[in-house]
């Protein structure tokens, strides 16, 4: 018998399920452990991934022992978001069934670039579309694009504004870039998020020229203070400070913007999943009167990492922004994705999306958003009654947590990463430092909030 090739070894063949059924026992070990393991990785672990500082090998390896490798080092040095006591950056956790349902559409490995390249992509981007829209309440002829989180759909939605008033100002920018363009002013509160003028930054409109809008204690934008608007504008604004969960007065500031004919784009990141709710849809007030969103499926909605998505009300304005053209690009009648998207190749991410939604149904989502804010607020309660400062008004699922001095912060949020009870992150808010704590996950449960409090007394004794 002469010796397979690489190529021949590497088809599936009878027995290679074994090397899939072998993924599926570490999977589960690992989602069946995750619950109750440490959330930031052990001294110990961190060191096994020493174990990967190893050559390219010159040879071909076993996929199972590549497989046994990346268990052995690879899981034990995860951070546990999807279980309920990670409370960082506002990203949320991901739900198993639709964890198996991304298992399956990995194996498909679908180019979502055109219909033409995965059909059934295709579909499903359609469908998220729909649903998202009626979810939120949006016209049915917004498209939207899927992109890899809100940092890109913010880009997006900038690039269709700036498309938008340069052609209106008589400018071809894709043609003629920015050099001699006729100027338009950005207007921006003075607590957007960093992602904001990342993007004002590649769009080459610059983060220094901006008007900056300010905020009240809270970091929502002060509607009393902002500039005289016109048509020549693209405002931003924000549903959801990132520290403290605040929502700028969305109806009060998007009706003189409309008035005067500016571009408004919100960004939504997380909070923007407030308009599904009849409890906290009071936030989201009038933001249906914007031009463009970006929000994310990883964050408050628990989609698997990553997912954001750009909402434009203006999808020619999107497509041309957007669009590249090649004579092999072989567009179809149904939806091409990559005409919503910067990418051409791209993964299948609205799989996830699709599924979560499904999974979860308008009151299983509705309840996950209420659920997070009532497991916030039930934290920053039982904080106070232990002396805590809650430096926030808790509207959202934020609560900012004061600490004595720059070095405490940093040496509680040591201490409860170190801990393994739960995981934080710090910032400045309103010139004190203090420890961000963000309710993102739908595996969070009661007894999650009270060994993070207990967590909290702990490091607050060893950090005196
Ligand atoms: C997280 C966040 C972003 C960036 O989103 P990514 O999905 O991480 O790219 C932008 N704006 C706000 C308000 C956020 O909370």
């Amino acid at each position: 018998m002469t010796e397979k090739t690489l190529q021949e070894k590497m088809f599936l063949a009878a027995g290679d399920e074994k090397l899939f059924e072998q993924a599926k026992t570490y999977a589960l070990q690992y989602m069946h452990g995750i619950y109750e393991r440490r959330v930031f990785p052990e001294a110990q672990a961190l060191a096994g991934l020493s174990q990967f500082d190893e050559d390219l090998p010159q040879n071909a390896q076993d996929g199972a022992e590549v497989l046994r490798q990346l268990h052995q080092y690879g899981s034990p040095a995860t951070v546990a978001t999807t279980a309920g006591r990670y409370f960082g950056m506002v990203t949320g956790s991901a739900y198993p069934p639709v964890l198996a349902v991304k298992w399956l559409a990995d194996v498909w490995d679908q180019l979502a670039a055109l219909t033409v390249t995965s059909p059934v992509t295709s579909k499903l981007e359609a469908v998220c579309e729909k649903w998202l829209l009626e979810l939120f309440g949006l016209p049915s002829t917004c498209r939207a694009g899927f992109v890899s989180g809100t940092s890109m759909a913010t880009f997006c939605g900038l690039a269709a504004a700036r498309y938008h008033l340069l052609t209106r100002a008589g400018w071809d920018v894709n043609a003629q870039g920015l050099f001699g363009a006729p100027p338009f002013r950005v207007v921006v509160g003075a607590e957007a998020h960093s992602t904001v003028f990342k993007a004002l930054t590649l769009l080459g409109l610059g983060k220094d020229r901006v008007e900056l809008v300010p905020v009240d204690e809270q970091g929502r934008m002060d509607a009393t203070r902002l500039p005289e608007l016109d048509a020549n504008t693209l405002l931003i604004l924000q549903a959801g400070n990132v520290n403290s969960g605040s929502f700028d007065p969305l109806r009060e500031i998007i009706s003189r913007a409309r008035a005067a004919g500016a571009w408004v784009h919100v960004d939504g990141a997380f909070g923007l999943w407030a308009a599904v709710s009849p409890q906290y849809q009071h936030l989201t007030d009038g933001f249906q009167d914007a031009d463009s969103w970006s929000v994310d499926g990883h964050k408050t909605l628990n989609t698997p990492y990553d997912s954001g998505i750009v909402i434009c009300k203006h999808p020619e304005d999107l497509v041309a922004a957007l669009q590249i053209s090649g004579s092999y690009i072989l567009y179809g009648e149904q939806r091409d994705g990559m005409l919503y998207t910067p990418e051409m190749s791209r993964r299948n991410r609205a799989v996830e999306l699709w599924a979560t939604l499904k999974v979860l149904g308008r009151e299983g989502i509705v309840n996950l958003v209420e659920g997070l804010c009532a497991h916030t607020q039930d934290f920053a309660a039982q904080m106070r009654a232990r002396g805590f400062n809650i430096k926030n008004e808790v509207v959202f699922n934020q609560a900012l947590v004061a600490c004595d001095s720059p070095e405490q912060c940093s040496a509680m949020q040591q201490f409860l990463q170190q801990s393994g009870e739960c995981w934080c992150g710090t910032a400045r808010w309103r010139d004190t430092p203090v420890i961000r704590f963000s309710v993102c996950s739908w595996a969070t449960t009661a007894a999650d909030i009270e060994r993070a409090v207990q967590a909290f007394v702990q490091a607050r004794e060893a950090c005196r």
